[in-house]
């Protein structure tokens, strides 16, 4: 079966297997206790990899904060600044319907403590607009949180704009970049972002590690308030032992994702127009505009075959997923696509193929002919 679902996590490089492996069997020390080598080498192997996420972004060393995932580094972003908000006079958030939960559910946490909040609305094209960023701007706005790809759909948000139209404005920028982190680099270079949530395993790194890239403009980083307190670790905001192995080889990872990006990139090209050859003859519909969609992802409808029906049906040959990992055993259909203003059916009916430079070849002739044996059954 080949693995299709890259959206919701992907396979360890085997180099970064083994820099996970020489800190758990050799290199155990603790990086708070750099008085002996063993720690000292942990203490270094933690730099190293601050470094090397950092440069991701081409953020500077002390901006990364590094947590469990990027759902910790969304919620650190979101409740991290309530304080700050409350202090300031400044309760009003904006983000997108086109959000993970991981910040959608802060936010609204947030509301319902006396916050308000603006969710702007998406098209189908699968797209937030910068206009409606700038519209939905107040003088007490705190936050602005748009994802810079969306996990369901692979499709890009217009984050450079919407950074445009908050220069000159107050507010705190924030970019879940779960899923362009290391993939699209160039967006998340812009200096009007303040905050950027990335995680390892999206990047053929480990589960259970990821940052926020907390941007010190002027000067100074967003006036965040730690969410959990303990031993001061990365600035007193995300306490706790670090988790050396992990952040080494989310390190690599990220160093790797830098210098093979164009090689990736043409790598999910090829597979993408092999998977648009495969899927020739089958009626379907894209959802999302693919202009705007990172090669390695497209999420189809297949008319009149329910989604889990459409994913069981072929689990022999690939493995895939209806979108949010995430939300998938509740059986809800997606917000994503629903936000995007697609019909019931079309919703009901979505699957999202999701590869990367690492994805064998598929056989896509018995693929789509299980596919169409259940479409000309429903008919
Ligand atoms: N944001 C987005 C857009 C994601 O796709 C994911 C992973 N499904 C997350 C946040 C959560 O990341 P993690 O698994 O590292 O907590």
């Amino acid at each position: 079966t080949v693995y299709l679902d890259c959206n919701a996590t992907t396979p360890l490089e085997p180099r970064v297997q083994s820099v996970i492996q020489r800190y758990m069997e050799e290199e155990y020390g603790n990086a708070a206790s750099p008085v002996h080598q063993y720690g000292e080498g942990a203490r270094m192997a933690v730099e190293t990899g601050r470094t090397q996420v950092a440069r991701v972004v081409g953020a500077r060393r002390d901006e990364v904060i590094f947590t469990s995932g990027a759902t910790e580094a969304n919620n650190l972003a979101v409740l991290g600044l309530a304080d700050y908000g409350l202090a300031t006079g400044r309760r009003h958030l904006v983000t997108t319907a086109l959000e993970h939960k991981s910040v959608l559910e802060p936010m609204e946490y947030l509301a319902s403590r006396g916050f308000s909040l603006t969710i702007l609305p998406a098209d189908s094209s699968g797209r937030v607009s910068a206009q409606n960023a700038a519209a939905a701007l107040r003088p007490d706005t705190l936050l602005v949180s748009v994802m810079q790809v969306n996990n369901e759909t692979g499709i890009r948000q217009p984050v450079e704009e919407i950074a445009t139209v908050l220069e000159g404005h107050d507010a705190f920028f924030h970019v879940d970049a779960a899923q362009g982190f290391g993939k699209e680099l160039v967006s998340l270079q812009h200096p009007r972002i303040d905050m950027i949530s990335a995680s390892a395993h999206k990047i053929f790194g480990p589960k259970g590690v990821g940052a926020l890239i907390a941007r010190r403009r002027g000067g100074s980083c967003p006036p965040l308030q730690p969410l959990q307190f303990g031993g001061g670790q990365e600035q007193g905001l995300r306490p706790g032992t670090l988790a050396v192995p992990l952040i080494a080889g989310f390190g690599t990872a990220a160093s790797m994702a830098v210098r093979q990006e164009q090689q990736r990139h043409s790598a999910c090209e090829a597979f993408r127009r092999q998977v648009l050859a495969g899927l020739q003859g089958l009626t379907y519909h894209i959802n999302g505009d693919p202009q705007y969609c990172l090669p390695h992802t497209l999420n189809i409808s297949l008319p009149g075959v329910p989604t889990m029906e459409a994913v069981r049906i072929v689990k022999e040959h690939i493995a895939i997923s209806s979108g949010s990992a995430c939300t998938a055993h509740t059986a809800e259909p997606s917000h994503v696509l629903h936000a995007m203003g697609l019909s019931e059916k079309r919703v009901a009916t979505a699957i999202r193929l999701a590869w990367c430079h690492l994805t064998p070849p598929v056989d896509w002739p018995s693929v789509v002919q299980q596919w169409k044996q259940v479409m000309n059954k429903g008919e």
